[in-house]
């Protein structure tokens, strides 16, 4: 007997849950040799929504998204070939390749209601036997109805598999993505590499990432890190900057501070942190660079996000609100605990720049406490402040 072999095509734009269950209890049920995952290049069914990432994109987030089911493999037949991507060239070009096989297409209600449209239909119903599977509750009906006629006026061999649905779709997902939801659709690696590149415009969602960051501190930190961010999100509030990136920011900003001086060295060469000497030396300089490093490759975090993140320990001359923001929040936040704090606290929402110059002056007093070396930038951060305060 021929091989098996399962193909389950579509734009995975992006690939989901959805997919993937039934891409399991297909394999499981049907028990394929084979099971080809092929992405479309251009979808002849419904144009792909503008921005959308690209085919080689969706190929990877495919990879992720179903790499690790057993028989599974992901194909680029369709986007080597270009153009739209007719099901029935696919099954002609794979027939070929193996001629004694018998080829299996997986389709979803949706695909199932329309598949007579398809270009060339009566050749792609010669070519292979249909499988479709519900995608909500309550399909089945007019699923077999589907099923039924299509075997009577073509002949053709489709069947309906009564399987649990999970119902999510592509195109909601890209919208709820966008809103900062839409993560319990997607498998963590498929939803982590959508962040990281920044595709569909998505807007981290924050519960996921306060649980991958809090995972890279030390447990005592962690109490820290939230009160950062709870007094990032007010003093943005307070001073008209963007909450979202206050958060952002606050919770990513300690994610490297966990790191030796060597393993921060080794992410400087990763990912071409540029440091001074001082910095070189110094791993709680070196953190903020790290971090500022790890939140835009590993999180997709924007220029202004990373900015506040890289200047949070230091300050620097010119800073933006959203990195006065972050300076102070970290410095004050609720558990912290020292002489002066609480006028900090209360300078911090009269008088942001009269807050950074106490913080700053309170930070270079410390290092000078301990003996270190005050770094540069703090120096010219609290001059400027200064200055400007002078000429006001
Ligand atoms: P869109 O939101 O644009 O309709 P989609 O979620 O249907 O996108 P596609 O890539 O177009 O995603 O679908 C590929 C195949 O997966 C189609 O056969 C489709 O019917 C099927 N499919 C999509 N979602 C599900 C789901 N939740 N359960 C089962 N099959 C699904």
């Amino acid at each position: 007997m021929g091989k098996e072999i399962v193909i389950f095509g579509g734009s995975f734009n992006p690939p989901h849950k959805g997919h993937r269950s039934a891409v399991k209890a297909a394999a499981k049920l049907l028990q394929p040799d084979r099971l080809l995952i092929i992405p479309d290049a251009i979808p002849p069914h419904k144009d792909l929504a503008p921005g959308s990432p690209s085919p080689r994109q969706r190929l990877a987030l495919c990879r992720l998204c179903f790499g690790d089911i057993p028989n599974v493999e992901i194909s680029d037949l369709e986007l080597k070939r270009g153009g739209k991507s007719y099901t029935v060239d696919t099954l002609e070009t794979l027939r070929a390749q193996t001629p004694e096989a018998h080829f299996t297409l997986l389709v979803g209600t949706d695909m199932l209601l329309t598949l007579e449209r398809w270009h060339r239909a009566e050749d792609l119903f010669r070519l292979a036997s249909i499988r479709a599977f519900p995608r909500e509750n309550g399909d089945l009906k007019e699923m077999e109805r589907k099923a039924a006629a299509l075997r009577e006026q073509y002949g053709a061999d489709v069947a309906v598999l009564d399987l649990p649905p999970l119902p999510a779709a592509s195109t909601g997902i890209r919208s709820a993505l966008a809103e900062g939801e839409g993560v319990e659709l997607l498998t963590g690696r498929v939803y982590g590499a959508i962040v990281r590149q920044r595709l569909y415009r998505v807007r981290v969602n924050l519960p996921w990432l306060r649980k991958k960051a809090y995972a890279m501190l030390r447990p005592r930190r962690i109490p820290h890190v939230a009160g950062c961010e709870e007094e990032a999100v007010r003093l943005a509030k307070r001073w008209g900057a963007d909450e979202f990136d206050a958060a952002v920011a606050a919770i990513l900003h300690d994610c490297t501070k966990k790191e030796n001086l060597e393993q921060q060295r080794s992410l400087c060469k990763r990912y071409r942190v540029h440091v001074d000497e001082q910095e070189w030396n110094s791993e709680k300089l070196l953190h903020a660079k790290t971090g500022a490093a790890l939140a835009e490759h590993r999180f997709g975090a924007s220029p202004a996000v990373a900015s506040a993140i890289r200047w949070h320990t230091t300050g620097r001359a010119g800073m933006s609100l959203l990195e006065k923001i972050i300076y102070m929040a970290d410095y004050m936040e609720p558990t912290r605990d020292f002489p002066g704090v609480e006028r900090l606290r209360e300078l911090a929402y009269q008088d942001l720049d009269e807050a950074m110059i106490l913080g700053l002056e309170m930070s270079l007093e410390e290092v000078r406490r301990w003996g270190g070396v005050s770094h540069p930038n703090s120096v010219e951060a609290l001059e400027e402040l200064k200055a400007q305060r002078m000429a006001h």
